[in-house]
Formats: structure tokens, sequence, C-alpha cells
């Protein structure tokens, strides 16, 4: 039997330059229904060693960090020092690794957007250490939803509708990467929080909102225990290999969605390296009807509006589903992690 958790990672809190600490963000936390929450504050972890991890308001608390220059930001988990941002990129990945840690390229294709010009994407991917991919950042994805004062103004009263893929640059990268070797890869929010500005809904300054749109969630072999030791464990090694699916909540909350590998004896999941036989099938399974795409090697090669889509004898290659809800007008709605079929 296998678990599947939803949490919600990159929230940034009162230790960098997010707007509430971890009592509030354990309120949002616990009213948003996710199970585990990651911090990733800049260039701190002080909220691990003043607070450290723990269950909240009966929700896991994880920490880790962002490293970031003006550039290049890199989230780091199962860190127990901020590696130094003044070092090249490839030097403080490669810290969190000799950490025992571990990280992902954070919001690496963000465009740059004219009412607010900064240059936030990650520019060289050639790194000696096996990195992961924050491939959706609600952030990001928000501020790159509109180019003038009218779109910005239309983003911010209609926010359920600006949330589009994961940019297609990344994704590309992604699936390119995944031919040489695994590449985890997470949802991120990068909550900061803020103030209610007057009467405007509160959708890009609260943290329930934020929340409620992007989530990553884990499938694990063992439950969580509510024990802190273990259920850590669980959770980051599965983010760690990921055996992890990305969820835009905005579009539907998803209770489970299964997508592996199978022979007559037993089944693989997302993350897993599999060599290539006789007899394999992938299978995709959803809760509801969607719109459900097949990818492999970055090509649509199978895709239809069920339940679920089952692919018999696929050959060698990098495998991956994304999942659009709506008829009129489709939004995206899940992205799973790859699994890989190699030759
Ligand atoms: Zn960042
Ligand atoms: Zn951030």
């Amino acid at each position: 039997m296998l678990y599947n958790y939803s949490g919600v990672l990159h929230i940034h809190t009162k230790y960098s330059d997010g707007s509430a600490d971890f009592k509030g963000i354990a309120r949002a936390a616990r009213r948003s229904g996710a199970k585990f929450i990651i911090i990733n504050d800049h260039d701190t972890l002080q909220g691990l060693y003043k607070e450290g991890e723990q269950y909240l308001n009966g929700v896991l608390f994880l920490i880790g960090s962002e490293v970031t220059p003006k550039r290049n930001h890199f989230l780091c988990y199962d860190i127990r020092s901020v590696p130094d941002k003044h070092l090249q990129p490839s030097e403080y990945a490669k810290d969190v690794y000799n950490q025992g840690g571990f990280g992902f390229l954070a919001h690496p294709d963000q465009k740059e957007n004219p009412l607010f010009p900064a240059k936030m994407h990650w520019e060289n991917w050639d790194l000696d250490v096996p990195y992961g991919v924050e491939l959706w950042n609600y952030f990001s994805q928000w501020m790159g939803s509109f180019r003038t004062r009218r779109g910005l103004l239309k983003s911010f009263l209609f926010p359920k509708f600006c949330l589009t893929p994961p940019e297609s640059q990344t994704l590309l990268r992604w699936d390119e990467l995944g031919k040489t070797r695994t590449v985890p890869a997470i949802a991120g929010v990068d909550a900061h929080g803020g103030r209610q500005l007057g009467w405007l809904p509160n959708t890009l300054c609260s943290y329930l909102y934020q929340f409620k749109t992007l989530r990553t969630h884990v499938v694990c072999e063992n439950p969580l225990k509510g024990i802190l030791n273990e259920d850590r464990n669980t959770i980051l090694s599965a983010l760690k290999k990921g055996c992890c699916y990305l969820v835009n909540h905005l579009a539907g909350k998803v209770e489970y969605f299964s997508f592996y590998l199978q022979d007559n004896e037993r089944h693989w999941q997302m993350g897993d390296e599999v060599s290539h036989k006789p007899g394999l099938t992938l299978k995709v399974k959803l809760p509801v009807k969607a719109h459900l795409k097949i990818i492999k090697d970055g090509r649509i090669i199978s895709q239809s509006t069920s339940r679920t889509l089952q692919l018999t004898n696929p050959g060698p290659g990098v495998y991956r589903v994304e999942v659009y809800k709506g008829k009129f007008w489709p939004r995206p709605w899940i992205f799973s992690n790859h699994i890989y079929l190699r030759a």
C-alpha cells in the first residue's frame, strides 16, 4: 500500500523577508489542509536553530534555506549550515551535497517582468551535483502572468486563471537532463505573506491563499506516524528521489493520483530507474476524468480525456504525465515526476 501526502514547499518567514512567524504560518498551514511544509528562508537557518523542526498545529514543519544571490537561487534541504551565497553557484550547490543535503534550482527560468525588472533565473545548468528542479513556482508564474499595469490588476483580481503550466523551457531542460540521470522536481509557492491591501482580495499577500495553490504530493511506502525524525526521513527521501507529483490545487484538490510501471511481479514509482525489458506496462490513474498526456523524452506519445491511461511495452525513454482540467478552458492540474526506463 502507498501513502500520499500533500505539502507546501518554499515558504519565507519573519526570519528573512516573510511577514509571519512560525505560529502564524502553522495556523495557515493547518487551515490549508497541508500535511507538511518546508521553510526556505533566504540565506539563513535561524528558524532551525531557534525553533527547530517540529510538529506544529499538527503540521510537520521542516526547515531548509534558499541561497539567494542576485540570480541563481538554490533551494537547499537537509542541511545544518547555510552555504555562502558569494561563492559560485557550482560551489554552493556542492556545499549542500557535501553536508549530506540536496537541492533544487529555484524558479530557474523566471521571466523578466518590465514592471519589476530583476533577472532571477538560473544561468548554468552544468553542475557536478545531482540537483533537482523547482519546476513550478507560484510566485514566479504569477509575476510572469502580466506585462502591463492593467495586466497586473487582472492577475491580482483573478489569480486563479493566471496560473500557467511550468515554463516550457524548464520542462525541456528537465526532460533532457533526465536522459542521463534521475532529476527530481518539486513545486514551490515562494510565499512571503504581506499586508492586506484595503478591499482588494487577499490573494498575493495571504499565506493561507498561497498554501492552497501549488502543492507537492509525496508518495511513500510508510505512513506518517507523528514521530518527527521518522516522518522527516519519509518526506525528505521521497522529495530527494522525485517520488512525488505537483498539483495546482486552484484547479482542484487531488486525493490520489498514480503513475507507475509494472510487470507481473512488481511496481515501480516516479523517480525509479528501471532496465528495459518486455512485459512492462505504464499506468496512470486519476480521481476524476481529465485530459491526460503521457510524455516520453519531451514529446506527447499518448493522450486522452479519461480517468486512466496505459501504455503496454513502452520502449526505453524518460516518461512523465501532464494532466489538464476543464473542457472549455483547460487548466494545468497535475505534473508527475519521471519514471526512467533505461535501455
Ligand atoms: Zn528566489
Ligand atoms: Zn524564495
